[in-house]
């Protein structure tokens, strides 16, 4: 293929490929998964890294505003006058002692990229842009996603605040927060509502724009992770463009990791970098199939040729067993990764790790990183979770220096929140006791008082 930019099949002894515009996101070979892959000799790459810092200064142009866009010689795929931004990724990678101390690692070593200010409140919105840029490319009137909850929320939001093309999302019965399908709603998306879970709704959702020819920007699309490569962008900017020892992020569908592992491995090739971070992948103990077949299964990437036969077994064995991915970290509530075998590529090239934390560790670590200062959704934890137990093990030292991806506001799930400090035991048991979280550590409870000044003063003083 003589293009600039085509889509290349994952899997090097295909050598399948598909053109800039196919919407497919399937090898026309193989059936596999796409990457977006670029002849970097024919476009224009910068020498070294520090030639984005000036963009931040020329606010005046919306590209080079977004956190996304301003990056874009690093995935130039579409041409400035066809980009489209809502000003995503103005986040911040923020220096976190207290939640070091409470994962075991010294001051001054963890960094918390917050993409809970994300206009859509969580990361999706750095893939959504690049993935509805590329649906206005090809022509889309509508767009479709199975969600979670988050991917939802930010098609909602581009449709809306565009007014370029018509939102599908499909979501399960039951399973999403209100504060994520409150988006949906409110932003005016068409919302269908599966009786079924996300791996039902995602398949509904492939089959469905197949057959209505309505572009998906489930993370199976490519160009999604192509705007998810920035955020690791904005974490080496943060750090002065030296690389962390590690990255951690919580794992769902394994977008993100699959993505960041492209972005580092481009940076190395590109010798804008001098070596990759390790990454840690951390599933949800009720969802932790990448863990599974990872960690206790042994499956690898093995230069494209993985046993798909382990991953099948394991997957029979789940419907065998009707076993339901079953997790409060919702957005990580996922059984079948669509991006498995490009998480496989990612851990291979990053030298990853893959680790199942239970939720009621989750949830201590929420409140922990509430408690420093951020606030962000149970499944963001997660990453807090797992890199406490990687420091307990000594899989990560003390002095190394690690970056946690919050990937949601914690807005988004208010309800597990106030369930996780309430002093409401009924509340509690019916939000996290009928999930199996037992007690919470870092509870921060409301204290009753009655309408009258001295008892307030009184409570105060004590409590105070
Ligand atoms: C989507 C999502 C994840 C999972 O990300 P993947 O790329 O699917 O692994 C984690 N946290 C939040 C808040 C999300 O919305
Ligand atoms: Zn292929």
């Amino acid at each position: 293929m003589s293009d600039t930019v085509f889509q290349q099949c994952t899997d090097p002894a295909c050598g399948g490929t598909a053109d800039l515009s196919a919407t497919a996101f399937r090898c026309p070979r193989c059936g596999g998964l796409l990457d977006v892959a670029y002849d970097w000799n024919r476009v224009p790459v910068p020498k070294s890294l520090k030639h984005f810092e000036g963009k931040w200064a020329n606010r005046a142009n919306p590209l080079d505003f977004s956190g996304v866009w301003r990056f874009r010689e690093l995935l130039p795929f579409a041409p400035d006058d066809a980009i489209i931004t809502i000003g995503e990724g103005q986040t911040l990678c923020q220096r976190a002692d207290a939640v070091a101390s409470y994962a075991g690692l010294n001051a001054g070593r963890l960094f918390l990229q917050y993409e809970g200010m994300n206009p859509s409140g969580s990361f999706k919105d750095n893939g959504m842009c690049a993935a509805f840029t590329h649906a206005r490319m090809t022509g889309a009137a509508r767009a479709a996603c199975a969600s979670t909850g988050n991917t939802s929320a930010s098609l909602a939001v581009y449709c809306a605040a565009t007014q370029l093309m018509r939102g599908v999302i499909f979501i399960g019965s039951g399973k999403i927060s209100y504060g994520k399908l409150s988006q949906a709603l409110e932003h005016g998306a068409l919302t269908l509502q599966i009786h079924g879970d996300f791996d039902d709704a995602l398949r509904r959702v492939q089959e469905v724009s197949r057959q209505l020819g309505i572009y998906l920007v489930n993370s199976v699309n490519p160009f999604r992770l192509e705007g998810q490569k920035t955020i690791m962008y904005r974490v080496l900017e943060a750090l002065r463009w030296e690389v962390p020892d590690w990255v951690v992020v919580p794992g769902g569908n394994l977008g993100n990791v699959s993505s960041f592992a492209k972005a580092f491995g481009e940076l190395a090739e590109l010798g804008l970098i001098a070596r990759v971070p390790r990454l840690a992948v951390i599933n949800a103990a009720g969802a932790d199939t990448f863990y599974q077949l990872y960690e206790k299964h042994g499956l690898r990437w093995n230069g494209g040729q993985f046993d798909q036969s382990k991953i099948d077994s394991y997957y029979t064995a789940l419907d065998s067993n009707n076993r339901r991915a079953d997790t409060l970290a919702s957005a990580i509530e996922i059984n079948r990764p669509v991006n498995l075998p490009k998480a496989l590529r990612a851990l291979d090239r990053c030298n990853g790790v893959v680790r199942s934390v239970p939720d009621a560790e989750i949830l201590d670590a929420k409140a922990k990183i509430g408690a420093g200062g951020l606030g962000c959704e149970p499944a963001s934890a997660a990453s807090v979770a797992g890199l406490r137990q990687l420091v307990r093990e000594g899989v990560i030292g003390k002095d190394e220096r690690v970056v946690c991806i919050l990937t949601g506001h914690v807005l988004k799930d208010s309800d597990e929140t106030v369930a996780y400090h309430t002093a409401d035991q009924a509340t509690f048991d019916a939000k996290l006791g009928k999930r199996g979280v037992k007690s919470v550590a870092f509870a921060n409870r409301a204290v009753p008082v009655p309408n009258d000044l001295a008892a307030i003063v009184k409570a105060i003083e004590t409590h105070g």
